[in-house]
């Protein structure tokens, strides 16, 4: 089967609406202000944006407000051709462990994070709706520890009961996962080093452990590790 291209898909959009003269309004879910900085760079010129900060996947208050303030930070500051609007979902952790519960353990990239998508982006389809957009879609698909072929399936499942179309995206293809570092060291941005919630917090403390006792021990394994730290980076 056919592998679908999604960014392609999103490139061939965007020339159509061009070529009718559309700047259609999208919102934008985004999980954190790095991984938002190149799909705004890529979207804004093309759409009316507005950014949606749902996460109530972050079960750390201080955590949760550092990334949202980082985001209207960065919105102030990015040099973008039209203004984006900001737009917050409802905080409420408890959500999340619920619909999560009994899939504490499930590795990154399991069972766990596919209901933490649909939360998200079922809530973000009802705040498009609600709000009139023509699309919405998310920066998840930038992470390259996270799946755009699923996180696509998911967004146009949802965008099909909720009536509201989701916008097909690939943000890690034309090296968008690499420019958003470039984009995060020019604004000097929070760079979080794991996903979000608690779950994936302690993972991430795992792996570094793991990577200094490697580079402990002999210079082959240090490089190894070295790489295997940046992927902890979402
Ligand atoms: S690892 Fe990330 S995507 Fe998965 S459940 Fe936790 S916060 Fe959600």
């Amino acid at each position: 089967m056919n592998q679908r291209n999604y960014q392609r898909e999103l490139d061939n959009l965007v020339k159509q609406n061009e070529a009718s003269g559309k700047v259609p309004k999208l919102l934008l879910h985004v999980c954190c202000a790095p991984c938002s900085s190149f799909c705004l760079e890529s979207l804004a010129p093309h759409f009316d944006v507005t950014v949606f900060f749902c996460n109530p996947n972050i079960d750390d208050p201080e955590e949760y407000h550092r990334r949202a303030e980082e985001e209207k930070r960065l919105l102030r500051e990015m040099n973008l051709p039209r203004p984006v609007g900001f737009l917050e979902g409802e905080y409420n952790p408890e959500r999340f462990h619920e619909a999560v519960r009994g899939h504490e353990t499930d590795p990154e990239g399991g069972e766990r994070c596919g209901i933490c998508f649909e939360l998200r982006l079922r809530e973000s389809a009802k705040a498009a709706k609600a709000g009139g957009f023509d699309y919405f879609t998310t920066s998840l698909t930038i992470s390259p520890m996270k799946s755009a072929p699923r996180l696509n399936a998911i967004g146009e499942r949802i965008g099909a009961e909720e009536g509201v179309a989701f916008l097909p995206s690939d943000f890690k293809k034309k090296n968008g996962f690499l420019r958003s570092t470039e984009l995060s060291r020019e604004y000097g941005l929070y760079r979080q080093d794991y996903c979000g919630c608690s779950y994936s917090k302690r993972e991430a403390a795992a792996r570094k452990a793991q990577c200094s006792s490697a580079a402990k021990t002999d210079s082959a394994i240090v490089s190894a590790s070295e790489s295997s730290c940046r992927r902890c980076s979402s």
